[in-house]
């Protein structure tokens, strides 16, 4: 059985690989996404060439593919081109482009390459037509990365060999790399995925496609919230009767997508934790529903054809409604690809989260410090004010991504006491909501923590949930985080 596990994926990898052989390809940004491409069609016998914004002496990386030659799988060379040269007419004759994440599709170059023919295509998608295994796509919003390692921690739990990766952590390409590397592939791969992977999909056929929120966010690289949402939607696009699409269907806007039967033709199993899927926003009706899951009390029910399943939630180390969303798309994935009950709830009673995400910093005085520096975009603050039960100093603000901070007034009226913001957002909040509680603005961290704690008293929480980017102050929202976390752990 194994040697026929393997003969079926040496067949679709040695099919994909043949086909890069001696192809000339472009990767375009080179940080750890690019690199690994590259690497990875080196590997594959491809002509490489790499473009980056950034000098050739800036991108470490990329130097050492250049320096390769004697590298034992250097199967052909790699050049680098400055992006400047191929947008001003030097095209390098590449038949396939790949983009990093992180290049805008509007990039000039994109558009040299597609008038020359060159098919465009994200890290994702030449990543996929080498997987010979369920691939588990994890998108949205929010909850992407928390979702993504948890189901990755199921499946492990299982004995299963799985990858976990892709947006967070290692680049999905790496999977694809690993097979080379053992002649082995994995039971299964568990991709998180951003909307900018999503740009350039052709033939990406995730055999579980999770959709669990679209809010706004990126609005600085979608031409509005439709065309975000659009993108999004892109997950399910090629999606077959025997693939699976799960879908929050608390979310008004993938609530609306799938009425209009714009879901894709994968089985849909929706989730909700507004009530059973009879009721409430979204609402299903019970038997259009065979597959699903709802909370009953603090109960999370997986409903498949008529029989109930039931994960007590009380013993669960993430805590919040937001998670709970996480968790039912998660067990909802795991069941699909077998895993029983108990390995499902061992893991959630163990699987703590990650860091920066709604997590504990220390309680001082009787007040909360929460670090939910991950929180950057406005539809992550709204679920984590949603979520307190105590009054909140909130520190907000940073690099602005076009969100619409209007849609937290009732919640900032009703819950924050006051709200310290920093960054470049900060007059822009200070507009929209500063007339719902006391407001003062800070010039770095250290100042808002300092304001933060004149404000806070016993029983409160301070959290940090800037709803904006961090790029601003910080290299990234972990710097951030790690900042506010190092000034909180000297407070006396
Ligand atoms: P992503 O990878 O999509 O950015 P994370 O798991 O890193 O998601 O969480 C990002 C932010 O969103 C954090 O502030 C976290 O507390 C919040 N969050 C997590 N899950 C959800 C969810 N299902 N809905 C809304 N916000 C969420």
């Amino acid at each position: 059985m194994m040697n026929m596990v393997m003969m079926k994926e040496k067949s679709v990898f040695a099919r994909e690989a043949e086909g890069l052989r001696g192809k000339r390809c472009l990767v375009v940004g080179l940080a750890s996404t690019g690199i690994s491409v590259a690497r990875f069609l080196k590997r594959c016998g491809a002509v490489v060439t790499g473009t980056d914004s950034k000098a050739l002496g800036a991108l470490p990386g990329a130097a050492e593919l250049m320096d390769s030659g004697a590298a034992p799988h250097h199967f052909s060379s790699f050049t680098f081109s400055s992006n400047t040269d191929i947008v001003n007419g030097k095209w390098c004759g590449a038949e396939m482009v790949i983009v990093s994440p992180g290049v805008p599709r509007s990039h000039p170059l994109l558009d040299v390459a597609r008038k020359n023919g060159a098919e465009v295509i994200s890290d994702i998608e030449l990543a996929c037509r080498f997987m010979d295994c369920p691939v588990v796509a994890i998108a949205g919003t929010n909850g992407k990365s928390t979702t993504t390692t948890l189901l990755g921690a199921i499946l492990e739990n299982a004995g299963k060999r799985v990858f976990t990766g892709g947006n967070l952590g290692t680049p999905a390409i790496e999977c694809a790399e690993a097979v080379l590397d053992k002649g082995i592939g994995f039971d299964a791969v568990v991709w998180e995925i951003s909307s900018f992977h999503l740009e350039t999909t052709r033939r990406f056929n995730p055999r579980i496609g999770v959709l669990l929120n679209i809010t706004e966010d990126h609005l600085d690289r979608y031409k509005d919230f439709a065309d975000y949402a659009a993108t999004k939607f892109r997950l399910l696009e090629n999606q077959g009767p025997a693939d699976y699409a799960v879908l929050n269907v608390n979310d008004p806007v993938i609530a609306g997508y799938l009425k209009k039967g714009l879901a894709g033709k994968g089985k849909v199993i929706k989730f909700s934790v507004e009530g059973v899927l009879t009721e409430g926003r979204g609402a299903l009706q019970g038997r259009d529903a065979p597959q699903g899951l709802f909370l009953r009390g603090s109960d999370i029910v997986y409903m498949n054809a008529g029989a109930e399943e039931v994960y007590p939630t009380a013993g669960f180390k993430l805590s919040g409604l937001h998670n709970i969303e996480n968790i039912m798309a998660a067990i909802a994935s795991a069941r699909v690809l077998g895993i029983n009950k108990d390995v499902i709830l061992k893991t959630l009673s163990e699987f703590k989260g990650l860091h920066h995400r709604m997590e504990l910093v220390r309680r001082f005085g009787g007040v909360a410090f929460v670090d939910d520096s991950k929180g950057t975009n406005v539809g992550s603050l709204v679920m984590a004010l949603r979520g307190m039960k105590t009054p909140v100093v909130l520190i907000a603000g940073g690099r602005d991504k076009g969100g619409d901070y209007g849609v937290l007034r009732d919640l900032v009226r009703d819950k924050v006491k006051a709200m310290i913001l920093i960054g470049e957002a900060r007059f822009r909040i200070q507009d929209c909501l500063g007339a719902f509680t006391e407001t003062a603005l800070a010039d770095s961290m250290e100042d808002a923590v300092a304001k933060a704690c004149l404000r806070a008293a016993k029983g409160d929480t301070v959290l940090l949930c800037p709803a904006c980017s961090s790029f601003d102050m910080f290299k990234s929202y972990k710097e951030r985080g790690d900042v506010f976390k190092a000034l909180v752990g000297k407070l006396q």
